[in-house]
Parts: C-alpha cells; structure tokens; sequence
C-alpha cells in the first residue's frame, strides 16, 4: 500500500532569519524533569530523542521567570547564569542532533500552587487553594523585567527563542480577562489597558534578544470561561503581539478552571483548528494550532485546508518520538498513537510524578530503558496478546530475540477489545494497529487462537516463558448472582449481549463507568468518533464565537439516556473519586447529563426476577432492573505459572497475570517493556 506524503506538513518553514524543516512543532508539556537540577541530563536526553525523529521545532515545559511565577514550591526557574549551565545541557544536546529548541517561561499567576502566588488582582482560583497577592504598579513593573531577564537568559543559554505563555488562564492571561483583572490603573480597566502587559512582555523581549531569535506568543483563542475575551478583543490582541515583535502565535485553548474538555480521548481530533482559522489573515505571522492533532493525515489535513502554518504536538511526540520521522519516510503505520488518555502524561504531572506515557514507557526514561540489540538472542514464548504480553513480544523481537505470541482469543488485544468499544475511547484502537504492525515487522510468531497449557510450553524448546495471561471478572457471592438476568462487563462489550432498558451496575470503577458510558448511548454498537459540531454542542462551545470565551448562553446538551441505569458501589465515598486526576470530571460530568443515577454505600442483598435487592442508609430499596451487569474488578488469572512450576519452569508473570489489583494498561505495557529490555 503506498503511504501519503504529507506534504502539507513536511514543508519547510521561513521565519526570515531561519527556516524550520516542517510543520511540526513540539507543544510544551511539563515531564516534572524541569524542576530538579539533577534531571537536566535526563531531561536532555529526552529532547534529543525527539529532535533526532525529526520535529521542526521544539518548545520546553514551561520554566518560570521568577519564584511568584513558580507552578509549585521549587519548580524549574531561569533568573540567574548558574541556572543557565543546566539549561545548556538542554540546548547542546538539541543541536547536536540538528533540532531546534524554544524555552517555555511560564508564570503562574493565580494558579500557583504556593503562598508566593501573584495576580493582577488578589481573586483565589477554583483550582488553587492559595489566594495570590494583588500586585502593585511596581510589582507589575518587576514581573515584566522578569519574563524579559529569562528571555535573555534563555538565549544565552542557546536556546533558539522562548514561547511567551500567554494563556490557559495562568498570569498573562488573568491580565487580559476581565474576570480575574479587576485594577483600576493603566494595567487593567478597558482591554488596551488589559493587554498592556503581554504587550510590553512581547515588545521588552524583542527589544533585549535581537531579531535573530523565536519568541512564540501562546495566545488564548477561546478562554472557554465566562468573562473571557470577546473575539474582536483577541484579533486586537494577535496584532498588538504581531506590532510588538512576536514570530509566531501559538493557540491556546480553554483555562484550566474551564469545565469543557479540550485535550482527553473523547475530544475529536483536530477539534479546535477552526478557532486559529478564524484568525488567519488578521496578522501575516505564522499560526500554529493545537489540541488533539495526534496524526499526520489529520494534521496534514489541517495545514492543507489552511487552519493555520504549522500544527502543535506534544503528548504524540512523548508517544512516539519518530512521529516525523515514520511519517516522512511513509512509515505513518508504524506511528505510536498518543490516544489522549492522559494516564501517564498530565494526570502524573498532577500527582507530582514525572510525566511519561502509557503508550511508551520510555518517555522521560530515555537513558534508563534501552531496547538495546540482545547481546545473546533467545527463544521466548509469551503467552496473551494483551497489552502486557505485546509489549513484551515486540520488543523483545525487535532486540533480535525469536518470539512466540500465543493468544487464545482470535485477535491480539485482550481488554483493550473492550475498551476500544466505548464510545469516546476509539483511540484505543490506534495502540493495537500499532502492535499488530510491529509484531510483524520484528517477525513476531504469533499464534491467534491458541490457548496455550503449561505441558505444550514445557515441551516446546523455549529458553524463556512469559506469562501475561491477564484476569478473570471477579465473581460474587450475591444470592441470585447465576440467574439469566445478570451479566459480566464482558458479555455486554466483547460478546454483545443485549441489555434492557433498566439496568443496575455492580461496581463504579473504570469499567463501571465505561459500561455506563457505553449503554448510556442509545446504540449498544460502538458509535465511532464524535463530530466536532456535534461535541461543541454537547459541551456548549459557540462556534460563532459572538460570546465571550466561546461559550454559548444555554450551555452543553446532551440526549438523556433512554435506559434507566443506576452505578453503585459499595463504598461511602462520591462514585468515580479514584477517576483519573484530569479526566475524571469530565466522567462523571458526562454521565450525570446522560441521568446515570449513581449511588454509594451500597449493599447488596438479592438478584431476583424483579431485579436487584440493596440495602442504603436510607434502608432497604429494590431496584426494578432488567439486567445487573456485575463490573467489580478482576481477579489474576496465572495458573498457567503455577502448572509451569509444577513441571518445574519457572516463567515471568506480568500484567494482569501478576497481579490484578490497580491493573491498568500503563502498568501492563510498562512491565512487559521492561522485562523485554531486560532479556
Ligand atoms: P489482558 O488485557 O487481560 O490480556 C490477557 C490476554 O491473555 C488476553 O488476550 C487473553 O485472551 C490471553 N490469554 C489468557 N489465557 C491464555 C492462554 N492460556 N493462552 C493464550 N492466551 C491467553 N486501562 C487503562 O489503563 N486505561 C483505560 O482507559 C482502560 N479502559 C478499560 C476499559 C475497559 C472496558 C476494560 C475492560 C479495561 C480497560 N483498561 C484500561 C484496563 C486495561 O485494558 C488492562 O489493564 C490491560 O488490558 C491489562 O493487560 P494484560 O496484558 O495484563 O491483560
Ligand atoms: P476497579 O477500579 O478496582 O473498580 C472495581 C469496582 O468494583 C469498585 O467500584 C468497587 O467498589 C467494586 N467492587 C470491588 N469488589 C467488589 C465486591 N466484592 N463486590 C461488589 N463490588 C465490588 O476495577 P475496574 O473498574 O474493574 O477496572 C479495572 C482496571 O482497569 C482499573 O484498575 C482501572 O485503572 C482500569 N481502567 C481504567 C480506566 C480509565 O479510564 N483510566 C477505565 C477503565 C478501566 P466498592 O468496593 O466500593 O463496591
Ligand atoms: Fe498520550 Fe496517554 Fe501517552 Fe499521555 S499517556 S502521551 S495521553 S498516550
């Protein structure tokens, strides 16, 4: 099959004094390596990767101008020379490999989350529980030598310029919207007032780093929260930056305390591309768009339709370093798709972890976890073709060991065939095109439909076994749990099986609401990927952008389920509390508006015909159900390893296999790479 060419994307880019290679630019995305001194060289490493796979340009997490500026106590900061020998290792590693870098300076301004937070006036976020200090004029003043000083710091550091944070609601950004700027000097009242400051930050930079050097304006097109920038305020404001001496405008889209989703898997690809339209042609700079471009058709289709200049990856460069690379040389099938979970990347960030990516657990542990040539190649058998067990296969193969893939079911992928099916989840289909693909580059032996016994692998010449058999549904020990009107979350996403209108869910984890989720839709078929239209109109975005902020005055609508279903748990605590950190809201947003009643402290008694029986603090209730469908965690399924030891092999367990508690893909795929990498 020939492969696209991406043209559109792969073209060069003339900045006058520079031209980048293509269109692709590495959005900033905070790994936590910024903020330690000792992880710079890790840190280096793994810019390097990534500009070795070919990305135009290169943007930092974001590094603060000054201590107020700090997202957290002791985060990465540039305010003085010895700061820039770290920030050196950065630069030369780049360049070393002939790519180019941007340093990212980020002030926080309300959203710090330390004591020393500042902001045009002394109003607390929703999402920070510190109250920041209102600055005075001369604070004001100091914060704007501040990002000017970091400018000049980064240049001296190498870098080939700086992107000026100026949205997502942090300090620039509260400047600008009259929601967070309530002063009354030449700093806030009309909107030139409130402009005043990126304006100044844009055009004293300029002034003190000289003409050969970026400085990418990150620029808040669609605040999407109330009291946010009217559209003509924005054009105002792209031409003040333009006038100002900015390179090139970067989109931003959506402040953290908005509640509409902007980033996670359920946000169609591409999603927002038409806001940074909008704003073609009011300037002559480069636009860069953002937000879920995660493929190189689709971000080719973005740039040949003339959304903007060039298109903003960041979490599909932690997924695949070799993004550019695989698409220029037609290898675009053998691209990691980032699939927008969120898991490893943003929600460690949140848990002050360092980010990585479930999809590949060598981001941000470049020179920890090498997939060096095996020095001495082996015969391996694993058994599952779950996301563990491919893992482990692929690239165990591709280190030049010969690999046996035995799957009992008659495709690769074992949970992730449910998960794929979940409406919003559709990504997930991506992570197993790609290991199907890499299974038959690295001559994987794959063996579908093959349930494998210990006795078949004890006689087979292996010098290594691997178990990631993955788990089993948990059974229950409810009266009534075997009747004809109680399912398991597999019969209803893999088997099919059908469900009434009135269903009672046992279990509010995950899979709980991923179940919901999928029988909260009126087709029990997957739905496939929404329709940007169709998703602006369920979050209520207004596409015309008359509002402020891009909201629409009678906010999101969504159809409430047809089905009746109540999510329950046995637990005190709100259902979906142990969600992930940045996507959970929107979980339990998105089930609330379909009317999934969800219900905790829960005990259940009874499953009859009439339904199922609990018991609350509010005391004994039946709930008229047709069907309870049982989601209540998995139990390991390994006694594959336990036969094997009885005939005396020892095997490796991984994922599910091992154990099932907390299982989920990050630590499946995270074992069976790091088990490969270690044959
Ligand atoms: P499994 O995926 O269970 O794979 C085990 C494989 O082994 C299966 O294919 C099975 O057929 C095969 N097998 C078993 N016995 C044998 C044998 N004797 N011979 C040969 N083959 C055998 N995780 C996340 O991180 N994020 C999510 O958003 C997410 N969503 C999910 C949604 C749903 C609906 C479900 C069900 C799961 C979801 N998960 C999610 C969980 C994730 O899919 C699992 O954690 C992961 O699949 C576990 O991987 P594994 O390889 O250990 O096991
Ligand atoms: P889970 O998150 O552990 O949830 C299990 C649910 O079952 C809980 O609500 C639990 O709540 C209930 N439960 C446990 N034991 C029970 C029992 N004996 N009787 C009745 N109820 C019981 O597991 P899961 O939902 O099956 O998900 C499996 C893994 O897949 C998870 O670890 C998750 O990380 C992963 N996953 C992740 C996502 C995602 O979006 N990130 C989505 C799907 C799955 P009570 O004990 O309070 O009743
Ligand atoms: Fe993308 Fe998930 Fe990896 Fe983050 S963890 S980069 S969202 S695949």
């Amino acid at each position: 099959m020939t492969q696209p060419s991406f043209r559109h994307l792969l073209a060069p880019l003339d900045l006058g004094f520079l031209t980048l290679p293509n269109r692709v630019l590495m959005g900033s995305m905070h790994t936590g390596l910024e903020d330690r001194a000792e992880h710079y060289p890790r840190l280096a490493e793994y810019f390097a990767e990534r500009a070795r796979g070919g990305v135009g340009l290169i943007v930092t997490g974001g590094i603060a101008p000054n201590i107020a500026g700090w997202t957290k106590p002791f985060a990465g900061k540039l305010t003085n020379s010895r700061e820039v020998a770290r920030h050196r290792l950065i630069t030369r590693a780049v360049h070393g490999e002939g790519g180019r870098i941007c340093m990212q300076i980020l002030h926080a301004g309300r959203y710090a989350y330390h004591p020393l937070a500042v902001a045009p006036s002394r109003l607390k976020a929703p999402i920070s529980p510190f109250t920041p200090r209102g600055l005075t004029r001369f604070g004001v003043a100091r914060q704007i030598a501040a990002f000017v000083r970091c400018a000049r710091l980064a240049r001296e550091a190498g870098y080939d310029g700086v992107e000026v944070m100026g949205s997502e609601g942090y300090f620039i950004n509260e400047f600008i919207a009259a929601r967070t700027n309530r002063r009354h000097d030449d700093w806030g009242g009309p909107y030139q007032n409130r402009i005043r400051l990126p304006v100044e930050i844009v055009r004293r930079t300029r002034e003190a780093v000289g003409r050969d050097f970026i400085i990418i304006y990150r620029l808040s097109m669609l605040d999407l929260v109330e009291g946010g920038s009217s559209w003509d305020e924005i054009v105002l404001l792209a031409r003040a930056i333009e006038a100002a001496g900015a390179t090139i405008i970067n989109t931003g889209i959506g402040w953290h305390e908005a509640r509409i989703p902007t980033i996670a898997t359920m946000v169609p690809r591409a999603a927002f591309s038409w806001v940074t339209r909008r704003l073609k042609g009011e300037v002559a700079i480069p636009l860069v768009t953002s937000n879920r471009i995660n493929d190189p058709a689709v971000a080719d289709a973005v740039l040949a339709r003339g959304d903007a200049d060039m298109v903003s990856m960041a979490r599909p460069l932690l997924a695949d370093a070799d993004f550019v690379r695989k698409a220029a040389e037609g290898r675009a099938d053998e691209i990691n798709t980032c699939i927008a979970c969120n898991q490893a990347c943003l929600d460690h960030v949140f848990e002050q972890k360092t980010a990585s990516c479930l999809v590949n657990p060598r981001a941000s542990h470049e020179s920890e976890l090498r997939y060096e040539p095996a020095a001495r190649p082996r015969r391996i058998a694993v058994v599952g073709a779950g996301p563990a067990g491919l893992a482990c296969a692929t690239i165990a193969a591709g280190r030049g060991h010969a690999v046996t893939l035995f799957e009992a079911a008659g495709e690769i992928g074992g949970q992730f065939n449910m998960a794929r099916r979940v409406p919003g989840k559709e990504e997930f289909r991506e992570t197993l095109r790609y290991f199907g693909r890499q299974v038959e580059l690295n001559k994987v032996d794959l063996r579908l439909g093959q349930p494998v016994t210990a006795a078949q692998l004890a006689a087979g010449a292996f010098d290594e076994i691997v178990v990631a058999t993955g788990v089993l549904p948990r059974k229950l020990a409810i009266d009534g749990i075997d009747r004809p009107n109680v399912l398991s979350y597999v019969d209803v996403l893999l088997h099919g099986r059908s469900v009434g209108e009135r269903v009672a869910l046992i279990g509010a984890g995950g899979i709980g609401f991923d179940v919901a989720e999928f029988l909260g839709h009126d087709s029990d078929a997957a739905v496939g990927p929404a329709v940007t239209e169709d998703f602006m109109r369920a979050w209520g975005v207004d596409m015309s952008l008359e509002r402020r902020g891009g909201l629409t005055l009678e906010g999101g609508v969504v159809p409430r389920s047809r089905r009746q279903i109540y999510l329950l748990q046995r637990k005190a605590t709100p259902p979906g509390r142990d969600l992930g950190k940045t996507t959970g809201w929107i979980h339990r947003m998105e089930l609330k508006r379909r009317g999934v009643q969800m219900l905790s402290g829960v005990n259940y008694e009874r499953i009859d015909p009439s339904g199922l029986h609990i018991t609350t603090q509010a005391g004994p209730r039946l709930l008229e159900v047709d069907h309870v469908v049982v989601c209540a965690g998995q139990e390991p399924l390994a006694a594959l390893a336990r036969e094997l030891e009885a005939l005396g092999r020892q095997a490796h367990v991984i994922g599910g296999a091992r154990l099932a508690t907390e299982l989920d893909a990050k630590r499946a795929i995270d074992e069976g790479a790091r088990l490969a990498a270690s044959f």
